[in-house]
């Protein structure tokens, strides 16, 4: 059976994303960092559906560590494989460079890009060998446009968009698409000490965006309806910026 797989899945854009997916009548391995309650709640919210899910915990900053639980997962699913990742899993920690400490440089970074890389290597064979599958990146408007007090952030969203353009020719051939989403400001936990009244005066759209929102988005660009589409990065800000 073909499975997708959403890190970050406990809460926000990527809980919003596994039950998306999962109303496509796709299982959903939802990984988390180490909110159990958060993530028993999306696994709660997906069966109350019919759907089906399980939980993974590991930090996706941890190569052995990742290594690990897919490799359990493997074991325990002889006849199922990922057909679709989302490599959702991100944190923010600002602070204008000038001021910026190592581990905000280097927890960030190593969170959006270190994580993109660790999981995607490890799954990547088997769609290869599958000749079919998606991976869709979040990424940010941060990454595009650049955002000031977010040298880390910005940073580490512009190289998985480097990554997502070079990783989608890599793979083209072998029927596995490869593309980014760029999320401007959504209403999550990630946002919630931000001035939302001062800042939707800047989206045209004139309000935040919610993760459901993103997450159809996703959605389409993990199914077969999707299938023409790689390399892209798509934004979704509420006319912000193109
Ligand atoms: P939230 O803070 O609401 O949720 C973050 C999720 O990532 C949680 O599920 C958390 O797990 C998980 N996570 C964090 N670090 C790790 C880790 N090391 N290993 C595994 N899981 C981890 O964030 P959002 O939903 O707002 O953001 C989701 C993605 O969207 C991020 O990549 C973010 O950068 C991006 N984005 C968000 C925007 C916004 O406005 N909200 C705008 C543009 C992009 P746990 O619950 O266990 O802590």
């Amino acid at each position: 059976m073909k499975y997708a797989f959403v890190t970050g899945g406990s809460r926000g854009i990527g809980r919003a994303v596994s039950i998306a997916i999962a109303r496509t009548r796709m299982p959903v391995v939802i990984n988390y960092a180490g909110n159990h309650s958060a993530a028993q709640q999306t696994l709660a919210n997906i069966e109350a559906e019919g759907g089906r899910a399980e939980l993974l915990q590991f930090d996706v900053t941890h190569a052995e560590a990742v290594d690990a639980a897919i490799e359990q997962w493997q074991a325990d699913h002889p006849d199922d494989h990922i057909h679709t990742l989302v490599n959702n899993a991100g944190i923010r920690d600002d602070a204008m460079m000038v001021f910026m400490q190592n581990q905000q440089w280097n927890s960030v970074i190593d969170t959006s890009l270190g994580g993109f890389f660790n999981v995607t290597r490890r799954l990547l064979k088997d769609m290869l060998t599958k000749r079919g599958g998606r991976i869709i990146n979040i990424v940010s408007l941060s990454g595009l446009k650049g955002m000031p007090g977010q040298t880390n952030y910005s940073a580490a969203k512009a190289a998985v968009i480097g990554a997502t353009k070079a990783l989608a020719q890599e793979v083209a051939a072998r029927k596995v698409t490869v593309n980014a989403v760029a999320p401007g400001f959504i209403a999550t936990d990630m946002t919630q000490d931000l001035d939302q009244d001062t800042l939707k005066k800047l989206v045209p759209i004139g309000r935040f965006g919610q993760p459901e929102e993103v997450a159809a988005l996703v959605s389409f660009l993990a199914s077969d309806a999707a299938a023409y589409i790689t390399g892209e990065v798509i934004s979704i800000n509420g006319g912000l910026y193109t």
